[in-house]
């Protein structure tokens, strides 16, 4: 997706996925094209442009954060996605994830608790040409049942514990992948389906802003 300015900092990019995805592992060739279609400095807010391309969590707004690239790509990695794959992504933020999961899913359902985060994403995503990608706002902790089963669901926020209706919501064979634990600290987690059976897989440990809803922390 070029940059409608005309200013793609192609080459912040390429040290960004050279230095902080490749160099620790990143290794899905789908994933890091992603990461090259994607320009990250379109979804941080004017003042943070400089540091659009390093290598921690941005500031987005209303406490939030986009995440640092190495833990989104992580967690791409681990939802294993084919192009023909119908994917769920609890906590839109900037639009930044929805937007790299538009190029390795058929369809992305992203999900926003926050009405201002919501709307600027939806709107900038829809100016921006990406046509697979579906906006709510609400409480993406209870998933959206409506348009499940999903082969893939990832949440962007912390949860105290693996939601029993987002793993319900999974399609057979379907991958969940989150950070599960507590408000300061949390396991990066992957749920594979398989029947009534569900596959628990721990990763790296993580800090990620808290999952707030019915099945995520109070507010
Ligand atoms: N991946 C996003 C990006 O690329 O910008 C960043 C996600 S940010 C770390 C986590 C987001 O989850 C925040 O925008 C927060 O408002 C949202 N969130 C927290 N609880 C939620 C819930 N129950 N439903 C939907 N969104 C939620």
């Amino acid at each position: 997706m070029p940059d409608p300015l005309g200013d793609d900092r192609l080459d912040e990019k390429e040290k960004m996925i050279r230095e902080q995805l490749v160099a620790r592992g990143i290794e899905d060739t789908r994933v890091l094209e992603a990461f090259r279609e994607v320009p990250r400095h379109l979804f941080v807010r004017e003042k943070d442009l400089p540091q659009a391309y390093e290598d921690h969590p941005i500031p987005i707004g209303e406490g939030q954060t986009t995440s640092q690239t190495y833990m989104v790509a992580a967690m791409l990695e681990l939802l294993e996605l084919e192009v023909n794959e119908k994917v769920l992504e609890i906590g839109t933020g900037s639009g930044y994830e929805s937007a790299l999961l538009s190029r390795l899913a058929r369809e992305v359902y992203t999900i926003e608790r926050l009405r201002t985060l919501y709307e600027s994403a939806q709107d900038k995503l829809k100016k921006m040409g990406y046509v697979n990608i579906h906006f709510k706002w609400g409480d993406g902790s209870l998933g959206w049942s409506d348009k499940s089963p999903f082969q893939a669901i990832v949440i962007g926020a912390a949860a105290p514990q693996i939601p029993p209706v987002l793993m319900n919501q999974l399609d057979e064979g379907g991958r969940l992948v989150l950070p599960v634990g507590d408000r300061k600290e949390q396991i990066l987690t992957r749920v594979t389906r398989g029947g009534d059976d569900f596959k628990i897989e721990k990763f790296m440990t993580c800090i990620f802003v808290p999952l707030i809803g019915e099945e995520g922390w109070k507010e």
